[in-house]
């Protein structure tokens, strides 16, 4: 049996500011791939899309958890615009397949807004159906938080590797520093991690950290930072025996007229002890020992 899989599906959601009238698009712009799928899919499926592509309550459920899906990966505000547009997307919108896919990259890790307690709720609800984001975002709190014991500490830490070995790259940037910092056994875990984050163009791998840096530090530095401190203290640096060019990068290039071309490095001729010394500086800057 082959069902007909639509590879790049559009869908966009726009509530008018009356409120009162939802346009719902939904562009379905190329079929790219056939897929052989298992026989408990039904037979009638590519029957019905090929008969009512147009209409969206006429969609199999298959399709409508495919289409929520990809919008869900590409931001939460989407998805709640596409909740509005029909029962059918309300309700897959809380499918396992939806919670897992959905993006939280908007959403502090600390928001301010009235309802905290549903939120909360329904971040619990994504990390439990396993959404990536929303588990390194349990980890990173819990790692950090001042009021955390060991134990959740710990368990924080397993959570942030977790993701960090799905690919997630702020879980990988994050997890790196922490295993370089605390030294022993880790710390060539933590380089070997960190060396995945490279870019081929020193000026592109430190716009990457900086990306990282600043997010993490600024959700968690009203709380993280003893840990913070802690982690400042347990860091020990590696020696090195590199002729000093990556470190002449650095000096050159931290004034305003940054990655000239003239200016810029091939990463992999840099030295990674240096390169990861200096992130461990730029990430515990203005943090007292
Ligand atoms: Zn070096």
């Amino acid at each position: 049996m082959v069902l007909v899989f639509f590879g790049n599906i559009f869908v966009k959601a726009h509530l008018t500011s009356m409120g009162k009238r939802v346009f719902v698009g939904i562009s379905i712009i190329m079929m790219t791939s056939i897929y052989a799928v298992s026989s408990s899919h039904s037979p009638s499926l590519e029957k019905q899309i090929s008969n009512s592509p147009r209409d969206q309550y006429s969609l199999p459920e298959d399709l409508l958890v495919e289409i929520s899906s990809c919008v869900a990966a590409s931001s939460l505000s989407e998805i709640s615009n596409l909740r509005l547009v029909s029962k059918s997307f309300k309700r897959i919108s809380n499918d396992r397949y939806v919670l897992r896919r959905l993006s939280l990259n908007e959403i502090p890790l600390f928001p301010w807004f009235r309802n905290r307690g549903k939120f909360h709720n329904f971040i619990k609800r994504c990390r439990k159906n396993g959404n990536p984001e929303a588990i390194y975002r349990k980890g990173l709190v819990d790692y950090f938080h001042r009021n955390s014991s060991k134990r959740q500490r710990d368990k924080g830490l397993k959570h942030i590797a977790k993701v960090a070995n799905k690919g997630n790259q702020e879980a990988q940037y994050v997890y790196g520093l922490i295993l370089i910092c605390l030294g022993g056994e880790t710390k060539q875990k933590g380089f070997k991690i960190l060396s995945s984050l490279r870019k081929p163009l020193m000026s592109s791998t430190l716009e990457e950290m900086e990306k990282h840096r600043k997010k993490i530090r600024n959700e968690m530095w009203w709380c993280g930072e003893p840990m913070m401190r802690h982690l400042k203290r347990r860091y020990v640096r590696v020696n090195c025996n590199c002729d000093g060019r990556t470190d002449i990068f650095f000096v050159k290039n931290s004034g305003w007229d940054r990655y000239g071309e003239h200016n810029d490095m091939i990463t992999c001729s840099a030295c990674e002890i240096c390169l990861w010394h200096h992130e461990v500086k730029l990430f515990f800057a203005n943090i007292e020992e």
